[in-house]
């Protein structure tokens, strides 16, 4: 893999090793052309979230580069209160907190703090719903921090070439099904 991996991965591999591959590969391109209209939807709201200013405050950070050389890992926050040291990321609409979601926003934390940043707070706010779900931060939980830090080395040491077995529910349900030599979505 990439030296350094970003934060939109963990949730893509860890739903399909291999949808990494295609997420690089067709990054640069219109994603309209494989994505399908309910990704879509989820994708747009998140760049109108992206380009609306959400408050012209000091102490809000948006949309803020960030990186951690301990974890390999860049990408961005969405918002970060500097006073109530709070880091939120926002969703269209949230029915269930992933272990994926956990990971991005533990990805996030670890960026800022590296930064120097001090993070009490972590949320996951679902925008549709108005529904704020406050994640505990790693050190608070032990077993999701050591699942954490697992993905990142499993990502780290992927190989595309490495036995791999199709799960065909999530092939039926991927977006790069019609792209994807090993997809199972016809079966
Ligand atoms: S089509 Fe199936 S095997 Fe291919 S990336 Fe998607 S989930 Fe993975």
């Amino acid at each position: 893999m990439e030296n350094y991996i970003s934060i939109s991965f963990l949730n893509d591999f860890i739903f399909c090793p291999r949808s990494i591959y295609f997420h690089n590969l067709y990054k640069s391109f219109d994603t309209s052309m494989y994505h399908e209209s309910i990704q879509t939807k989820g994708r747009m709201a998140h760049k109108n979230i992206e380009e609306k200013k959400y408050s012209t405050k000091k102490n809000i950070l948006q949309g803020i580069s960030i990186y951690s050389s301990q974890y390999s890992l860049c990408g961005k926050i969405d918002l970060f209160d500097t006073d109530k040291a709070l880091l939120t990321e926002r969703k269209k609409k949230i029915h269930k907190i992933y272990d994926g979601f956990v990971f991005q926003i533990y990805a996030q934390y670890y960026c800022l703090v590296e930064m120097g940043y001090v993070v009490k707070q972590l949320c996951i706010y679902s925008l549709d719903d108005n529904k704020k779900y406050m994640i505990p931060l790693p050190k608070e939980n032990k077993e999701m921090d050591v699942k954490f830090k697992e993905l990142i080395e499993k990502i780290k040491k992927y190989d595309l070439e490495n036995d791999f077995y199709p799960n065909v529910s999530k092939c039926r349900s991927c977006i790069y099904k019609n792209l994807c030599d090993c997809s199972l979505a016809s079966c």
